[in-house]
């Protein structure tokens, strides 16, 4: 099987019997995905999932990994970082659009789903480090500090702590 085809699950086993479940666990790629200037390297992504039936249809639910790399939006300078997200969907033979994806000749294609959650988790505006301030600081202040310790209200210490645990 090509790598672009893995992506793409033969489900007739499994609909015979709901709660009939298996993993499945691939790299491939899901063609060009990017925001912005962020790409993820030759659209490849790994998939961990589980595809499971249910009454109706399937559900597939997992993990999504990919590499991206693109330029920092301060400075330019080339970085790259790992994504990870989670991917809840369900199939059915009759979709309801935009809520749930098509079973089509007991086939289900996992294509579409992947790269959106993939998509979904890309850096909108990555810096090379938090506390970049570009090529030339002085031309663009950014009212950031010089570093990041963050002073004052403990209140915010928490808030502080989620935004940069990415
Ligand atoms: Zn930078």
């Amino acid at each position: 099987m090509s790598e672009s085809s893995s992506l793409i699950v033969d489900v007739v086993a499994i609909r015979r019997q709901a709660g009939s479940r298996f993993d499945h666990t691939t790299r491939a790629s899901v063609g060009e995905t990017s925001v912005g200037d962020v790409d993820v390297d030759d659209g490849m992504v790994d998939v961990d999932l589980l595809v499971e039936a249910v009454i109706r249809g399937l559900t597939v639910s997992g993990t999504v990994r990919a590499h991206w790399s693109g330029p920092c939006r301060r400075c330019l300078v080339p970085i790259e970082g790992d994504v990870e997200s989670e991917l809840h969907e369900i199939f059915e033979a009759e979709p309801t659009e935009g809520e749930t994806w098509p079973i089509v000749d007991e086939r289900i294609d996992l294509t579409p789903s992947v790269r959106e959650a993939v998509m979904l988790s890309l850096p909108l505006a990555p810096l090379c480090r938090d506390s970049c301030r570009g090529p030339e600081p002085d031309r663009f202040p950014t009212g950031l500090p010089d570093d990041d310790e963050s002073s004052g209200d403990p209140r915010w210490a928490a808030l502080d702590e989620i935004r940069f645990d990415q």
